[in-house]
């Protein structure tokens, strides 16, 4: 989802190095955003590259904008996904075909090539992240390290054929076996990029194995249904490292024709699907697909969830990132309509933000988007359901990729959430926001 990014001048300025500007009188008439109004918008036209390295058509786009949610929805809704806020602007990724559509309604904005933007190698220190591969290896070892109650299994199978892994620890049943303990869900990497928030998963699963013997984590391992899915999304996975550097690839690897790829994982997701955040142009990093749970990703996790929906009580999904805790609706301003669940929400998510130090808020406080994963699993399930955005904060700390030693530093900071959410699965009515749990 949304990764809020303070942009300093002498940043903002750094971009716009070896850009000549062209200025354009605004069409008033054509304007139709909330709170602003522009007389002139500025197209950044870029250099011509000799040899592009990939053809990547899409465009890095910055907008100057009044810091609220209406003004940022009416952007997504142009199929623009947002990825930076603050410092009055937004910056986001486009197509040209949007960014002619920001001008003709009268935006002032610049606009350059993403893979100029993005021109990263990939750095030796990042090898401690877990591709594909290195994935299943350290599920399998955890699996085989402790078979008494880990258990490894797919949950379907990805465009590719890449096995969806699930990792399960349970003392008392294995694999696909019912289970009557309450339950939870963790998963990781909707969007490909956000390679931390596979790591995070990862690294729960082997504390809870490690740390068996402690008499707190053993009450929660013999009394809880515990499931981790580290990477929902594994071709997209591999596509955006797939020659050794980062390709800010967002979507999984559907071909959408006319060399257009993927679908956003977490806008293909059957509750309020193809409601405002999310768009019906396979360009679009945020394109929702052609009908809710047309991706064997998405239908994967809908079959599992579905299949366990009497004991599964909590899903914490994780993403990459601006320090956020998100819980429902994300296609509505309006809050979850039952009070007393919308009360645990709001005490869960307060009393994680005091141990990991992120802002909990509902998800369409940052701008709205449908046909995520929490939204389907409360909508659908009334599983209780958040999204982390995990470290860094802003984009100029490493935004996507954040290297190697935010690997421990979001794993620490989210430990103790994690905990919380496993002990706390029997009856989430149980929160409340000062003292007790
Ligand atoms: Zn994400």
């Amino acid at each position: 989802m949304g990764l809020p990014v303070k942009i300093t001048p002498a940043k903002a300025a750094a971009l716009l190095i070896g850009l000549p500007l062209i200025s354009l009188a605004a069409p008033d008439n054509f304007f139709d955003g909330p709170g602003q109004t522009p007389s002139s918008h500025q197209v950044q036209i870029p250099k011509a590259r000799s040899k592009p390295i990939i053809e990547d058509p899409r465009l890095w786009i910055t907008i100057p904008l009044p810091n609220n949610k209406e003004a940022r929805s009416a952007i997504v809704n142009l199929g623009i996904a947002i990825e930076d806020v603050g410092g009055g602007n937004v910056g986001g990724v486009g197509t040209p075909r949007m960014a002619e559509e920001l001008r003709q309604r009268g935006y002032s904005f610049t606009a350059m090539p993403l893979r100029e933007r993005f021109a990263l190698d990939f750095p030796a220190e990042d090898s401690i992240y877990h591709n594909y591969e290195r994935l299943d290896k350290a599920l399998e070892s955890l699996a085989s390290s402790a078979p008494d109650f880990v258990s490894k299994f797919p949950i379907g199978q990805s465009h590719e054929k890449k096995n969806i892994w699930a990792l399960r620890l349970n003392t008392t049943a294995a694999h696909g076996q019912k289970s009557e303990k309450p339950g939870i869900v963790f998963m990781g990497t909707h969007h490909a990029r956000e390679h931390l928030s596979t790591e995070v998963p990862l690294l729960l699963a082997q504390y809870l194995v490690e740390n068996k013997q402690k008499p707190n984590i053993a009450k929660l391992l013999n009394t809880r249904d515990i499931y981790i899915i580290p990477m929902v999304n594994p071709d997209g996975v591999e596509w955006d490292i797939r020659d050794g550097s980062y390709h800010m690839h967002r979507k999984n690897k559907r071909a959408n024709g006319r060399g257009s790829i993927g679908v956003d994982l977490n806008r293909n997701y059957g509750h309020e699907w193809g409601q405002g955040g999310s768009s019906p142009d396979p360009d679009s990093d945020i394109y929702r697909g052609p009908e809710a749970f047309s991706e064997p990703e998405t239908q994967a996790i809908k079959n599992f969830i579905e299949q366990r929906k009497d004991n599964i009580k909590i899903l914490l999904s994780f993403h990459a990132f601006s320090e956020l805790i998100l819980y429902p609706w994300g296609h509505s301003y309006d809050p979850i309509a039952d009070s007393k669940a919308l009360g645990a929400y709001e005490a869960m998510a307060k009393n994680m933000a005091g141990m990991n130090g992120y802002t909990d808020q509902q998800s369409s406080e940052l701008y709205i988007a449908s046909g995520d994963t929490t939204d389907w699993a409360w909508g659908a399930h009334n599983i209780f359901s958040f999204t982390f955005e995990l470290t860094p904060k802003n984009f100029w700390d490493g935004g996507f990729y954040p290297g190697a030693a935010a690997v421990q530093t979001a794993f620490h900071a989210n430990i103790r959430p994690a905990l919380y959410l496993i002990d706390i699965a029997d009856n989430p009515y149980r929160a409340k926001a000062h003292g007790g749990i």
